[in-house]
């Protein structure tokens, strides 16, 4: 079985990590590996293909930055020959990103079957552009991997046959369950100068939060107010950082005592930063879950989740509107609050890249034409 498997951006690195172990386990499967460059320097990617031992891709399409529109086009048209070539058995897409989303669209044009990891997620906000990757991706995908039980729900809502969706579990836990000894190893907080649960540790970079001029002077305020109680750790998104120079607020950050504004972390420094954080505020996917996992307090400041099991099972809470005061009452009572007994989250348990490559070897090989 020959599987083409598509990477694009930083939390693609992280659930494709275990996928490929699992792929190269199996002697059944010719696996290769396209990285569309939507993130293509060394802290976004590179430092992910080292920690992780992913090989060098087979095909790199070399994707500018520029508006997703833009970005998209140049997926479509660079990676159609490729995939018409190389015509696989599976192209396997995951997450929500533009690439996730663009090279889907060139396989159901090819008539190649699409496997999408991380399927049937919703925030129900179409002003989120991840929403409509997710829709989309979803409904061109002949096989559908999911991570949590509302995720069923929503593709059974959109009419997507039970017959194509599978629950398996989730790809980011298994390469934080692999990683996670080597993490605690390196010791990030030691080299840092930091006691473990004293810090609060934040990542921002949605466009509803960082792209308006309103939303970054509010995420100022509270990282400000915030490390009046903490060290406040702060490793920003290229996104993040660049919106802070344009809006001139980057020196102010700078010049805020307690605040430590990092370079984005590689996978294994960043696993030691979340593990041993007394809280976290964020508004990414991925971090919600890795928190959930760890049982470390999360506070999101977004008005919706995709991932409601956080909230409901997990240590999860969303906090909408970035008002400073509201987010810090919150943190507060976090800080404050007993830490509850771990919750675990079905399935979620490092072993969702074997129920995915199981899932595939069951089904028919598509037969040469
Ligand atoms: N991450 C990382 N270094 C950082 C920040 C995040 O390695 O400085 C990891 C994090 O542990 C998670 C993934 O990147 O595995 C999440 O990526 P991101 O927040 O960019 O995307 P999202 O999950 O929101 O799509």
């Amino acid at each position: 079985m020959k599987i083409l498997t598509v990477v694009g951006a930083r939390p693609n690195f992280v659930k494709v990590a275990p996928l490929h172990r699992a792929f190269q386990a199996d002697p059944t499967i010719e696996s290769k590996l396209v990285h569309t460059g939507q993130h293509h320097d060394a802290r976004m990617s590179d430092v992910f293909f080292q920690q992780f031992d992913l090989p060098q891709p087979d095909y790199f399409l070399g994707i500018d930055s520029g508006t997703p529109t833009r970005q998209t086009a140049d997926i479509l048209l660079r990676f159609e020959p490729i995939l018409a070539r190389e015509q696989p058995d599976w192209l396997v897409v995951v997450g929500d990103v533009t690439s996730t989303l663009a090279c889907a669209l060139v396989a159901a044009r090819l008539g190649i079957r699409v496997a999408h990891v991380e399927a049937g997620l919703r925030s129900g906000d179409r002003q989120m552009p991840e929403e409509i990757n997710r829709i989309l991706t979803d409904h061109l995908a002949d096989l559908l991997f999911v991570t949590e039980q509302a995720g069923l729900d929503n593709l059974h809502r959109e009419g997507i046959p039970d017959a194509k969706v599978r629950l398996v579990g989730n790809l980011m836990i298994d390469s934080l369950v692999h990683h996670r000894p080597a993490a605690t190893a390196l010791n990030t907080i030691g080299k840092l100068g930091l006691l473990p649960k004293r810090y609060v540790l934040l990542t921002m970079h949605r466009p509803a939060n960082v792209d308006t001029e309103t939303g970054l002077r509010s995420v100022v305020e509270i990282v400000t107010e915030l490390a009046k109680r903490r060290p406040v750790l702060f490793p920003l998104h290229p996104r993040t950082r660049a919106s802070l120079i344009r809006h001139e607020l980057l020196d102010r950050l700078t010049a805020t005592p307690n605040v430590r504004l990092l370079d984005p972390q590689g996978y294994l420094e960043f696993l030691n930063l979340l593990e041993n954080a007394a809280i976290v505020l964020t508004d990414s996917g991925g971090v919600q879950e890795e928190t959930t996992y760890l049982n470390v307090p999360c506070l999101t400041l977004r008005t919706t989740t995709e991932r409601p099991v956080t909230a409901s099972l997990g240590t999860n809470r969303l906090i909408p509107g970035l008002t400073p005061t509201a987010v810090l009452e919150a943190v507060d009572a976090a800080l404050t609050r007993q830490q509850s007994p771990k919750t675990t989250i079905p399935l979620w348990d490092g072993r969702a890249a074997e129920r995915i490559v199981e899932c595939l070897r069951q089904l028919p090989a598509v037969e040469p034409q």
